[in-house]
Protein backbone atom coordinates (compact mmCIF):
# COMPACT_ATOMS: atom_id res chain seq x y z
CA UNK A 1 0.00 0.00 0.00
CA UNK A 2 1.81 3.56 -1.12
CA UNK A 3 0.86 6.37 1.10
CA UNK A 4 -0.60 7.89 -2.07
CA UNK A 5 -3.63 5.79 -2.29
CA UNK A 6 -4.11 5.54 1.70
CA UNK A 7 -4.34 9.48 1.46
CA UNK A 8 -6.73 8.84 -1.07
CA UNK A 9 -8.82 6.59 0.55
CA UNK A 10 -8.38 9.02 3.68
CA UNK A 11 -10.84 11.67 1.47
CA UNK A 12 -13.62 8.73 0.85
CA UNK A 13 -16.77 9.95 3.00
CA UNK A 14 -17.71 5.82 3.59
CA UNK A 15 -15.60 4.09 5.93
CA UNK A 16 -13.48 1.46 4.04
CA UNK A 17 -10.97 -1.01 5.51
CA UNK A 18 -8.47 -3.33 4.19
CA UNK A 19 -7.93 -6.88 5.73
CA UNK A 20 -5.34 -9.42 5.12
CA UNK A 21 -5.74 -12.75 4.02
CA UNK A 22 -6.19 -13.48 7.86
CA UNK A 23 -8.68 -11.06 8.51
CA UNK A 24 -6.53 -8.39 9.99
CA UNK A 25 -6.92 -4.90 9.20
CA UNK A 26 -3.94 -3.71 7.35
CA UNK A 27 -5.42 -0.05 6.57
CA UNK A 28 -8.74 1.74 7.82
CA UNK A 29 -9.43 4.98 6.33
CA UNK A 30 -10.45 8.62 8.62
CA UNK A 31 -13.86 7.57 8.04
CA UNK A 32 -13.77 3.73 9.51
CA UNK A 33 -11.56 4.71 12.22
CA UNK A 34 -14.01 7.33 13.26
CA UNK A 35 -16.76 5.06 13.15
CA UNK A 36 -15.19 1.43 14.45
CA UNK A 37 -12.98 3.58 16.74
CA UNK A 38 -9.92 1.62 14.98
CA UNK A 39 -6.72 3.07 16.45
CA UNK A 40 -4.37 0.25 15.80
CA UNK A 41 -3.79 -1.43 12.37
CA UNK A 42 -3.09 -5.51 12.89
CA UNK A 43 -5.86 -6.39 14.62
CA UNK A 44 -8.35 -8.96 13.69
CA UNK A 45 -11.44 -7.19 12.46
CA UNK A 46 -13.52 -8.59 14.98
CA UNK A 47 -11.63 -6.67 17.47
CA UNK A 48 -13.20 -3.27 15.63
CA UNK A 49 -16.53 -4.54 13.99
CA UNK A 50 -17.74 -7.42 16.22
CA UNK A 51 -20.93 -8.28 14.07
CA UNK A 52 -21.36 -11.87 13.20
CA UNK A 53 -23.12 -11.20 10.10
CA UNK A 54 -20.25 -9.17 9.05
CA UNK A 55 -17.42 -11.56 10.09
CA UNK A 56 -19.09 -14.55 8.22
CA UNK A 57 -19.43 -12.72 4.76
CA UNK A 58 -15.68 -11.26 5.49
CA UNK A 59 -14.51 -14.73 6.12
CA UNK A 60 -16.71 -16.22 3.18
CA UNK A 61 -14.92 -13.75 0.81
CA UNK A 62 -11.33 -13.63 2.11
CA UNK A 63 -8.66 -14.76 -0.59
CA UNK A 64 -11.46 -15.50 -3.02
CA UNK A 65 -12.76 -13.70 -6.07
CA UNK A 66 -16.09 -13.22 -4.16
CA UNK A 67 -18.08 -10.11 -3.30
CA UNK A 68 -21.01 -10.17 -0.21
CA UNK A 69 -23.02 -7.28 0.49
CA UNK A 70 -24.94 -7.56 3.87
CA UNK A 71 -27.48 -4.54 5.64
CA UNK A 72 -26.52 -3.99 9.26
CA UNK A 73 -27.53 -2.04 12.16
CA UNK A 74 -24.79 -0.20 14.10
CA UNK A 75 -25.43 0.62 17.72
CA UNK A 76 -24.64 4.01 19.30
CA UNK A 77 -26.79 7.07 20.43
CA UNK A 78 -28.39 7.07 17.57
CA UNK A 79 -28.69 3.70 15.67
CA UNK A 80 -26.73 3.76 12.09
CA UNK A 81 -27.59 1.31 9.30
CA UNK A 82 -25.00 0.58 6.69
CA UNK A 83 -24.69 -1.71 3.87
CA UNK A 84 -21.36 -3.22 4.54
CA UNK A 85 -19.92 -4.36 1.17
CA UNK A 86 -16.58 -6.83 1.15
CA UNK A 87 -14.55 -7.97 -1.94
CA UNK A 88 -11.97 -10.87 -1.68
CA UNK A 89 -8.77 -10.79 -3.20
CA UNK A 90 -7.27 -13.56 -4.43
CA UNK A 91 -3.69 -14.07 -3.38
CA UNK A 92 -1.55 -12.97 -6.23
CA UNK A 93 1.92 -11.32 -6.25
CA UNK A 94 0.43 -8.04 -6.81
CA UNK A 95 -2.59 -8.26 -4.15
CA UNK A 96 0.29 -6.97 -1.93
CA UNK A 97 -1.28 -9.40 1.11
CA UNK A 98 -4.77 -8.12 0.70
CA UNK A 99 -7.09 -10.43 1.10
CA UNK A 100 -10.57 -8.44 1.02
CA UNK A 101 -11.88 -4.60 0.61
CA UNK A 102 -14.69 -4.02 2.98
CA UNK A 103 -16.65 -0.59 2.15
CA UNK A 104 -19.76 0.60 4.70
CA UNK A 105 -22.50 2.82 2.88
CA UNK A 106 -24.37 4.75 5.22
CA UNK A 107 -28.08 4.05 5.14
CA UNK A 108 -29.39 5.62 7.80
CA UNK A 109 -30.64 8.62 6.07
CA UNK A 110 -32.32 6.88 3.16
CA UNK A 111 -34.04 4.56 5.83
CA UNK A 112 -35.32 7.45 7.25
CA UNK A 113 -36.66 9.41 4.39
CA UNK A 114 -38.41 5.84 3.00
CA UNK A 115 -39.99 5.29 6.85
CA UNK A 116 -41.00 8.41 6.67
CA UNK A 117 -42.84 8.27 3.30
CA UNK A 118 -44.40 4.81 3.90
CA UNK A 119 -45.95 6.57 7.63
CA UNK A 120 -47.16 9.58 5.15
CA UNK A 121 -48.82 7.55 2.24
CA UNK A 122 -50.12 5.48 5.33
CA UNK A 123 -51.57 8.52 7.62
CA UNK A 124 -52.53 10.54 4.77
CA UNK A 125 -55.21 7.39 3.37
CA UNK A 126 -56.32 7.62 7.10
CA UNK A 127 -57.47 11.05 6.96
CA UNK A 128 -58.93 10.22 3.77
CA UNK A 129 -60.52 6.98 4.31
CA UNK A 130 -62.55 8.60 7.78
CA UNK A 131 -64.75 11.26 5.59
CA UNK A 132 -64.97 8.89 2.81
CA UNK A 133 -66.25 5.91 4.89
CA UNK A 134 -68.61 9.01 6.37
CA UNK A 135 -69.49 9.93 2.87
CA UNK A 136 -70.33 6.20 2.13
CA UNK A 137 -72.38 5.30 4.66
CA UNK A 138 -74.70 8.59 4.50
CA UNK A 139 -75.24 7.50 0.75
CA UNK A 140 -76.42 3.88 1.94
CA UNK A 141 -78.30 5.18 4.83
CA UNK A 142 -80.54 7.65 2.10
CA UNK A 143 -80.83 4.93 -0.01
CA UNK A 144 -82.66 2.89 2.64
CA UNK A 145 -86.37 3.85 3.33
CA UNK A 146 -84.78 6.80 5.73
CA UNK A 147 -84.17 8.85 2.64
CA UNK A 148 -88.00 9.61 1.79
CA UNK A 149 -87.75 11.62 4.79
CA UNK A 150 -87.38 15.14 4.24
CA UNK A 151 -86.17 16.26 7.54
CA UNK A 152 -82.93 13.62 7.88
CA UNK A 153 -82.43 14.06 3.96
CA UNK A 154 -81.41 17.69 4.83
CA UNK A 155 -79.56 16.86 7.33
CA UNK A 156 -77.82 14.30 5.96
CA UNK A 157 -76.76 16.37 2.61
CA UNK A 158 -75.10 18.92 5.25
CA UNK A 159 -73.25 16.43 7.14
CA UNK A 160 -71.83 14.88 3.53
CA UNK A 161 -71.15 17.92 2.37
CA UNK A 162 -69.13 19.27 5.57
CA UNK A 163 -67.43 15.94 4.95
CA UNK A 164 -66.94 15.95 1.20
CA UNK A 165 -65.15 19.60 1.76
CA UNK A 166 -62.79 18.01 4.31
CA UNK A 167 -61.47 15.76 1.71
CA UNK A 168 -61.29 18.82 -0.66
CA UNK A 169 -59.44 20.33 1.94
CA UNK A 170 -57.05 17.47 2.66
CA UNK A 171 -55.79 16.69 -1.23
CA UNK A 172 -55.44 20.48 -1.25
CA UNK A 173 -53.36 20.73 1.56
CA UNK A 174 -51.46 17.79 0.16
CA UNK A 175 -50.74 19.04 -3.49
CA UNK A 176 -49.70 22.34 -1.86
CA UNK A 177 -47.43 20.55 0.33
CA UNK A 178 -45.76 18.26 -2.27
CA UNK A 179 -45.46 21.71 -4.95
CA UNK A 180 -43.87 23.47 -2.28
CA UNK A 181 -41.68 20.37 -1.52
CA UNK A 182 -40.22 20.08 -4.99
CA UNK A 183 -39.06 24.01 -5.01
CA UNK A 184 -37.89 24.00 -1.46
CA UNK A 185 -34.09 24.37 -2.56
CA UNK A 186 -34.76 27.32 -4.94
CA UNK A 187 -35.12 30.38 -3.25
CA UNK A 188 -37.17 33.14 -4.11
CA UNK A 189 -35.03 36.00 -5.49
CA UNK A 190 -37.60 38.60 -6.52
CA UNK A 191 -38.63 41.34 -4.11
CA UNK A 192 -42.36 41.32 -2.01
CA UNK A 193 -44.62 43.39 -0.87
CA UNK A 194 -45.06 41.87 2.73
CA UNK A 195 -47.99 44.12 3.29
CA UNK A 196 -49.96 43.63 -0.10
CA UNK A 197 -49.78 39.91 1.11
CA UNK A 198 -51.28 40.60 4.70
CA UNK A 199 -53.85 42.74 3.02
CA UNK A 200 -54.96 39.79 1.07
CA UNK A 201 -54.98 37.57 3.64
CA UNK A 202 -57.05 39.62 6.39
CA UNK A 203 -59.67 40.48 3.26
CA UNK A 204 -59.75 36.52 2.75
CA UNK A 205 -59.90 36.12 6.21
CA UNK A 206 -62.54 38.74 7.18
CA UNK A 207 -65.41 36.46 7.02
CA UNK A 208 -64.26 34.10 9.34
CA UNK A 209 -63.20 36.96 11.33
CA UNK A 210 -66.31 38.59 11.94
CA UNK A 211 -68.37 35.42 12.20
CA UNK A 212 -65.75 34.77 15.07
CA UNK A 213 -66.47 39.05 16.65
CA UNK A 214 -62.07 38.48 16.31
CA UNK A 215 -60.73 41.54 14.75
CA UNK A 216 -57.29 41.09 12.95
CA UNK A 217 -54.99 44.16 13.61
CA UNK A 218 -51.89 44.61 12.00
CA UNK A 219 -49.61 46.98 13.02
CA UNK A 220 -45.93 47.82 10.79
CA UNK A 221 -42.58 49.17 12.74
CA UNK A 222 -40.42 51.41 11.05
CA UNK A 223 -37.44 50.86 9.10
CA UNK A 224 -38.62 47.76 7.77
CA UNK A 225 -35.72 46.27 5.43
CA UNK A 226 -36.99 44.77 2.01
CA UNK A 227 -37.54 41.01 1.84
CA UNK A 228 -37.11 38.38 -1.24
CA UNK A 229 -40.36 36.40 -1.44
CA UNK A 230 -42.77 34.23 -2.99
CA UNK A 231 -45.89 36.17 -2.87
CA UNK A 232 -48.77 33.18 -3.21
CA UNK A 233 -46.79 30.80 -1.05
CA UNK A 234 -45.86 33.77 1.56
CA UNK A 235 -50.04 34.41 1.38
CA UNK A 236 -50.14 30.57 2.10
CA UNK A 237 -47.71 31.12 5.60
CA UNK A 238 -49.99 33.77 6.86
CA UNK A 239 -53.05 32.76 5.81
CA UNK A 240 -52.54 29.50 7.70
CA UNK A 241 -51.53 31.19 10.83
CA UNK A 242 -53.98 33.57 11.35
CA UNK A 243 -56.89 31.19 10.15
CA UNK A 244 -55.31 28.58 13.20
CA UNK A 245 -55.20 32.04 15.66
CA UNK A 246 -58.78 32.36 14.40
CA UNK A 247 -59.65 28.72 15.11
CA UNK A 248 -58.07 28.41 18.39
CA UNK A 249 -57.63 32.26 19.46
CA UNK A 250 -60.60 33.24 22.13
CA UNK A 251 -63.90 34.34 20.03
CA UNK A 252 -64.30 38.13 20.65
CA UNK A 253 -60.75 38.91 21.19
CA UNK A 254 -58.77 40.35 18.42
CA UNK A 255 -55.48 38.38 16.40
CA UNK A 256 -52.95 40.75 16.25
CA UNK A 257 -50.40 40.68 13.65
CA UNK A 258 -47.04 42.95 13.73
CA UNK A 259 -44.32 43.43 11.42
CA UNK A 260 -41.35 44.45 12.98
CA UNK A 261 -37.37 44.71 11.85
CA UNK A 262 -35.51 41.85 13.35
CA UNK A 263 -31.78 42.83 13.58
CA UNK A 264 -30.76 39.48 14.62
CA UNK A 265 -33.08 36.22 13.45
CA UNK A 266 -32.03 33.57 15.97
CA UNK A 267 -30.21 30.96 14.86
CA UNK A 268 -28.34 33.10 12.27
CA UNK A 269 -27.36 36.19 13.13
CA UNK A 270 -28.44 37.75 9.75
CA UNK A 271 -30.91 40.63 9.81
CA UNK A 272 -34.70 40.77 8.36
CA UNK A 273 -38.07 41.11 9.83
CA UNK A 274 -40.59 39.33 12.07
CA UNK A 275 -43.63 38.96 11.46
CA UNK A 276 -45.73 37.95 14.52
CA UNK A 277 -49.54 36.48 14.85
CA UNK A 278 -50.66 36.57 18.19
CA UNK A 279 -53.65 34.96 20.02
CA UNK A 280 -55.56 35.31 23.24
CA UNK A 281 -56.82 31.87 23.10
CA UNK A 282 -56.02 28.46 24.95
CA UNK A 283 -52.27 28.76 24.15
CA UNK A 284 -50.71 25.48 23.32
CA UNK A 285 -48.41 22.91 25.87
CA UNK A 286 -44.57 23.48 26.04
CA UNK A 287 -44.36 19.25 25.30
CA UNK A 288 -46.49 19.67 22.12
CA UNK A 289 -44.88 22.86 20.62
CA UNK A 290 -41.99 20.98 18.87
CA UNK A 291 -44.29 18.50 17.10
CA UNK A 292 -46.71 21.50 15.81
CA UNK A 293 -45.00 20.97 12.32
CA UNK A 294 -44.79 17.48 12.12
CA UNK A 295 -47.85 16.39 9.17
CA UNK A 296 -51.34 15.40 10.32
CA UNK A 297 -49.69 16.20 14.07
CA UNK A 298 -52.82 18.25 16.51
CA UNK A 299 -52.61 18.99 19.88
CA UNK A 300 -56.45 18.43 20.14
CA UNK A 301 -57.54 15.88 17.21
CA UNK A 302 -61.03 16.25 17.48
CA UNK A 303 -61.08 20.30 18.18
CA UNK A 304 -58.84 20.38 14.77
CA UNK A 305 -61.41 18.35 12.61
CA UNK A 306 -64.26 19.80 14.25
CA UNK A 307 -62.86 23.55 13.20
CA UNK A 308 -61.97 22.08 9.45
CA UNK A 309 -58.08 21.46 10.18
CA UNK A 310 -56.52 18.73 8.36
CA UNK A 311 -53.03 18.83 10.69
CA UNK A 312 -51.15 19.88 7.25
CA UNK A 313 -51.28 23.77 7.82
CA UNK A 314 -48.25 24.82 10.03
CA UNK A 315 -46.06 21.64 8.23
CA UNK A 316 -46.74 23.91 5.16
CA UNK A 317 -45.76 26.62 6.97
CA UNK A 318 -42.59 25.49 7.83
CA UNK A 319 -41.81 24.35 4.10
CA UNK A 320 -42.30 27.25 2.49
CA UNK A 321 -40.06 29.38 5.76
CA UNK A 322 -37.46 27.08 5.01
CA UNK A 323 -37.49 27.89 1.11
CA UNK A 324 -37.22 31.21 1.93
CA UNK A 325 -34.37 30.78 4.41
CA UNK A 326 -36.34 32.02 7.28
CA UNK A 327 -37.24 30.65 10.42
CA UNK A 328 -40.55 29.87 12.48
CA UNK A 329 -40.65 30.70 16.29
CA UNK A 330 -43.79 29.35 18.73
CA UNK A 331 -44.57 31.27 21.86
CA UNK A 332 -47.29 30.45 23.71
CA UNK A 333 -48.66 30.27 27.33
CA UNK A 334 -51.42 27.99 28.12
CA UNK A 335 -54.86 29.83 29.13
CA UNK A 336 -53.09 32.98 27.81
CA UNK A 337 -52.79 32.90 24.04
CA UNK A 338 -49.64 31.80 21.31
CA UNK A 339 -47.65 33.79 18.98
CA UNK A 340 -45.98 32.42 15.68
CA UNK A 341 -43.49 34.78 14.65
CA UNK A 342 -42.04 34.15 11.07
CA UNK A 343 -38.90 35.53 9.90
CA UNK A 344 -37.57 36.58 6.93
CA UNK A 345 -34.07 37.45 5.95
CA UNK A 346 -33.30 40.82 4.56
CA UNK A 347 -32.04 41.33 0.69
CA UNK A 348 -28.59 40.34 0.48
CA UNK A 349 -26.48 43.16 -0.08
CA UNK A 350 -24.56 42.27 -3.44
CA UNK A 351 -20.80 41.44 -3.13
CA UNK A 352 -18.62 44.08 -4.29
CA UNK A 353 -18.73 47.91 -3.99
CA UNK A 354 -21.11 49.60 -2.47
CA UNK A 355 -22.40 53.01 -3.98
CA UNK A 356 -21.26 55.93 -1.99
CA UNK A 357 -19.03 54.68 0.48
CA UNK A 358 -16.26 52.64 -1.74
CA UNK A 359 -16.06 49.53 1.16
CA UNK A 360 -16.20 46.49 0.00
CA UNK A 361 -18.90 44.15 1.62
CA UNK A 362 -17.50 40.71 2.62
CA UNK A 363 -20.21 38.44 2.97
CA UNK A 364 -19.82 35.35 5.52
CA UNK A 365 -20.27 32.08 3.05
CA UNK A 366 -22.60 30.73 6.11
CA UNK A 367 -25.17 33.91 4.67
CA UNK A 368 -24.52 32.99 1.24
CA UNK A 369 -27.63 30.46 0.08
P1 LIG B 1 -54.87 22.11 11.78
O1 LIG B 1 -55.37 21.98 10.39
O2 LIG B 1 -55.26 20.96 12.67
O3 LIG B 1 -55.14 23.45 12.38
P2 LIG B 1 -52.08 22.90 11.76
O4 LIG B 1 -50.89 22.19 11.20
O5 LIG B 1 -52.39 24.25 11.24
O6 LIG B 1 -53.29 21.91 11.60
O7 LIG B 1 -51.88 23.00 13.32
C1 LIG B 1 -51.54 21.83 14.05
C2 LIG B 1 -52.12 21.90 15.45
O8 LIG B 1 -51.46 22.93 16.19
C3 LIG B 1 -53.58 22.24 15.52
O9 LIG B 1 -54.39 21.08 15.36
C4 LIG B 1 -53.70 22.82 16.92
O10 LIG B 1 -53.82 21.76 17.86
C5 LIG B 1 -52.35 23.49 17.13
N1 LIG B 1 -52.39 24.95 16.90
C6 LIG B 1 -52.04 25.59 15.77
N2 LIG B 1 -52.18 26.93 15.90
C7 LIG B 1 -52.63 27.14 17.17
C8 LIG B 1 -52.97 28.31 17.94
N3 LIG B 1 -52.88 29.54 17.41
N4 LIG B 1 -53.38 28.12 19.23
C9 LIG B 1 -53.48 26.87 19.75
N5 LIG B 1 -53.18 25.74 19.08
C10 LIG B 1 -52.76 25.86 17.80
Amino acid sequence: MVPLTDRILDHFPDPTILLDARRAVRFANAAARDLLDITRVGQDLAMSLRHPRVLEAVDQVLGRAETRAVDITLPGVTRRNFEMYVAGFLPAADANGIGAVLVLRDLTTARRAEQMRADFVANASHELRSPLAALLGFIETLEGPAGDDEETRRRFLGIMLREAKRMAGLIDDLLTLSRVEINEHVRPTAPVDIAGVLLNVTEALSHQAKAANMPIRVNYGSNLPAVHGEADQLFQVFRNLIENAIRYGAKGEAVDVRVEPAARIPGTGRAGIAVKVTDHGEGIPEEAIPRLTERFYRVDKARSKSVGGTGLGLAIVKHIVNRHRGLLAVESEPGKGSTFTVYLPAEQPRQGLLPGNGETVAIPSSDVS
